[in-house]
């Protein structure tokens, strides 16, 4: 269950799903469980992770101790995902053997997840222990550590589960990371979207808030001088928000602090108060681009674009890949600079109607995308001159720090316009078309990749660690 609902006083959903099943919070939105091996596996609800990075730049050797806090919705196998091997696992204080945590694939053989091989009772705190080796993602050179753990969301399992133990973005769940370096003298520092607190030479804690999903964490180590740094704070609606500007060049630095305040500025009159406690940009000399709550990597063309995503994609959140596309197409209308369009007719493609244990966006975002949001841009404006501006305003008012569905999307449009829109999201979106076939080319055959740049492939985001 994500603590977030404590916070904002709505206290734990309950539901009772078609199977007669109680499910609680995040799990709502989770893909449904599947039959394994004669058992069941079930998809599980984190409440916090403490995880513990040993980096020993001695010997190049990066150790990680992780210990969840989850439950399930019933009795079953947990399900969640980590790329890394277990190298030890105790569970709720029994020792396990560490194959008792195996690869699956899931029914519709989208992605690969992790699965824990005992059953668990539902609707009780389980702790789950794991150790692990995290040294093939971390550099290590002349007693200097480097270690970013950057992300993707168009391929799959290139989230946090690169890194630590977490779950599909359905899950809202706090982490707090130790940190310490040992077997050097060179002072490092840390890039993060958390509370950074330093504790002793090379040794930190970063506590992130209780929002935060897979897809949100920002956390980069290198030694301290590998960058040049701009500290500085805007004046945002809500309170002073720290902004912190980092690149190889001091020129990108210059350049990123002065457009991030302008983009700062225009988002936040145009959508809302900023969401999250600060905001970090690491400034690439060109390429790349991906988006964290509060924080980015990307080329200083691209940062408007990114930072229109710490209001979409990671301050209103996908709980999904089937509602990824809805950021991605907010962002990219914005990029166009907000044309209002006059209703479609165009080739038909799918958008969000996936399986639901695909985790990734599709290509088709950007432009197929970005083009219904303009024509829902059209549609508004004939009863109401803010448009789909404000309708995202108020999206952003309803539901930032929390996870959307592309029904609930679909629920806000039908509020906004005032009927049913079941049809149009069949015939435009889940690409249930009767009438005409959703066209068969490959995603994102209509992008502009010179205007909305590729992200980094992961041998390139090695380069940029
Ligand atoms: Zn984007």
């Amino acid at each position: 269950m994500k603590s977030q609902g404590r916070t904002l006083g709505i206290g734990l959903l309950f539901l009772i799903s078609n199977q007669g099943l109680v499910l609680a919070g995040d799990l709502e939105k989770a893909p449904p469980g599947f039959s394994h091996q004669g058992g069941k596996a079930v998809f599980a609800d984190f409440s916090h992770v403490g995880l513990s990075l040993r980096f020993d730049a001695l010997n190049g050797k990066a150790q990680a101790r992780a210990v969840i806090e989850f439950e399930v919705g019933e009795e079953g196998m947990p399900l969640f995902d980590m790329i890394p091997d277990a190298q030890t696992v105790i569970l709720d204080g029994n020792t396990l053997d560490p194959a008792s945590v195996t690869s699956v694939k899931d029914p519709h053989k989208q992605s690969t997840l992790r699965l824990l091989g005992v059953n668990v009772e539902p609707q009780r705190r389980h702790t789950l222990e794991m150790t692990y080796d995290l040294s093939s993602q971390v550099s290590f050179s002349q007693g200097t550590v480097s270690a970013g753990f950057f992300m993707s969301d168009l391929s799959d399992r290139e989230y946090f589960e690169q890194f630590a133990p977490t779950n599909y973005e359905y899950d809202q769940y706090s982490q707090s990371i130790g940190v310490e370096i040992t077997g050097t003298d060179k002072r490092h520092e840390i890039f993060a979207n958390g509370q950074v607190e330093e504790l002793a030479f090379n040794k930190w804690t970063v506590n992130f808030p209780a929002y935060y999903t897979s897809s949100s964490f920002y956390f980069h180590l290198v030694k301290e001088g590998r960058f040049v740094v701009s500290r500085s704070s805007y004046a945002g609606l809500e309170g002073e928000i720290p902004l912190t500007v980092y690149s190889i060049s001091q020129s990108n630095v210059a350049n990123g602090m002065q457009r991030l305040k302008r983009y700062m500025a225009e988002l936040e009159g145009t959508y809302g108060a900023f969401a999250h406690p600060s905001f970090t940009a690491y400034i690439t000399d060109g390429g790349g681009g991906m988006e964290y709550c509060g924080a980015t990597v990307t080329s200083l063309s691209a940062l408007g674009h990114e930072t229109t995503h710490s209001w979409f994609a990671r301050g209103v959140m996908p709980a999904n890949g089937n509602a990824g596309w809805i950021d991605e197409a907010i962002a990219s209308w914005r990029d166009n600079n907000y044309p209002r369009g006059s209703g479609p007719s165009r080739t038909l493609r799918m958008l969000g109607g996936f399986s639901p244990y695909k985790r990734y966006t599709t290509m088709d975002a950007y432009g197929y995308g970005a083009d219904l949001i303009s024509d829902f841009d059209g549609w508004v404006a004939r009863s109401n001159d803010a448009g789909m501006k404000g309708v995202l305003r108020d999206l952003f008012a309803q539901f930032k720090r929390q996870t959307i569905t592309v029904p609930m999307f679909q629920s806000h449009m039908e509020r906004a316009l005032g009927q049913s829109l079941q049809a149009f999201f069949d015939k435009y979106i889940y690409g249930r078309s009767s009438s005409a076939p959703v066209s068969s080319a490959s995603p994102g055959w209509d992008v502009n990749w010179s205007r909305h740049p590729r992200p980094f492939t992961k041998e390139e985001l090695k380069k940029i660690i």
